[in-house]
């Protein structure tokens, strides 16, 4: 039996891990689906404290990782998909089958892409379709792209991927925007980089072909459809919390994210949540370190408690 368990591997649980193996705890870390988190696929994080000159968002949370891993938490691939928190030990099954004890759980599983369930959508993942632009950027160069979104993650990857298109269309389906000042300005300023607003797209073609040729989109202001030539189409609409074996036991708010019941505690004790899995209002990597770090020392202080 483990004394703290961390599911996910992003900047909450890393940090958590880096806490609680300082804390001599001996954390075993499940990395998810998504080893890294969501700085796993970014670029460059400027707004980390500590870079004067940014810093890549995979060497970020990599570096957490050694960190942690050189005072003893262990990491392992795997993610769990039942959970059972009714009774302690805490039981958690992983994919495969195995099943793990646990005294403390620390919920860091994040939040997933959403997309915006257009039929050809799912079908056309890998095939002009992505959610990442720093992953599957580079393959569309000279080519012909579209980003959905109006907050940071639409402009960050429009700005990206301008380094490959010919050309960059940021399609929003209003006219004020969610991002900030800055990157919004960015995004104006840039001469690749079209605006398309109080637009929503209606369908994505493939014309058989199997990927990306075109898009369907309605202005809802004028009604007006119009159809687009696009070879890559990059979806950044905001996430989903990544709670689904969790639900029915962890008390959680309508779209799914933790609820806090003080501090990183959840209605359960001994189980602690910790980065976007439960915040969905400032979502930074330095937030989501944060609640790493509370977390973690929750959890220390929830098995001294117990006599430890
Ligand atoms: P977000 O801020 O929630 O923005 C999501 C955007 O997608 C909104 O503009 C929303 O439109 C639009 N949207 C949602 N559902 C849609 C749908 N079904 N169809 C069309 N459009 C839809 O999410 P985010 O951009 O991923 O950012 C999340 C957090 O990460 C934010 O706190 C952000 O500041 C942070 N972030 C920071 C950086 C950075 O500083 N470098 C980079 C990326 C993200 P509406 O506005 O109309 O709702």
């Amino acid at each position: 039996m483990r004394n703290v368990v961390i599911l996910g591997t992003g900047c909450a649980g890393n940090t958590a891990a880096i806490y609680a193996a300082r804390a001599n705890l001996k954390p075993l870390v499940f990395e998810g689906h998504e080893p890294g988190g969501q700085l796993s696929i970014t670029t460059e994080v400027e707004n980390f404290p500590g870079f004067p000159e940014g810093i890549q968002g995979p060497e970020l949370v990599e570096n957490m990782k050694k960190q942690a891993q050189r005072f003893g938490a262990e990491y392992r691939h795997g993610r769990v998909v039942e959970a059972n928190l009714r009774q302690r030990p805490f039981t958690l099954k992983l994919e495969d089958g195995e099943v793990f004890e646990t005294r403390t759980l620390i919920v860091a599983t994040g939040a997933s892409a959403r997309w915006l369930n257009l039929p050809n959508e799912q079908k056309l993942i890998g095939y002009g379709v992505s959610s990442c632009a720093t992953c599957d950027g580079f393959f569309f160069r000279d080519k012909q792209i579209m980003v959905i979104g109006g907050g940071d993650s639409a402009m960050e990857e429009a700005n990206f991927l301008t380094r490959f298109g010919r050309q960059v269309m940021l399609v929003h389906r209003r006219e004020a925007f969610r991002a900030s000042k800055i990157m919004l300005e960015r995004v104006k300023n840039n001469p690749k980089i079209e605006l398309v607003l109080n637009t929503i797209v209606e369908d994505i073609y493939d014309v058989e072909k199997g990927h990306v040729t075109g898009v369907k989109l309605r202005n809802i202001v004028t009604n007006e459809v119009t159809e687009r030539p696009v070879d890559g189409f990059f979806v950044a609409i905001g996430h989903i919390p990544n709670t689904l074996p969790f639900v029915g036991q962890l008390d959680l708010d309508p779209d799914g994210y933790i609820l806090s019941h003080g501090g990183a505690r959840t209605n359960i004790a001994g189980v602690f949540h910790a980065g976007d899995v439960q915040d969905r209002t400032y979502r930074q990597a330095i937030t989501a370190a944060g609640a790493g770090c509370m977390a973690a020392i929750e959890a220390e202080r929830f098995l001294e408690a117990e006599g430890d």
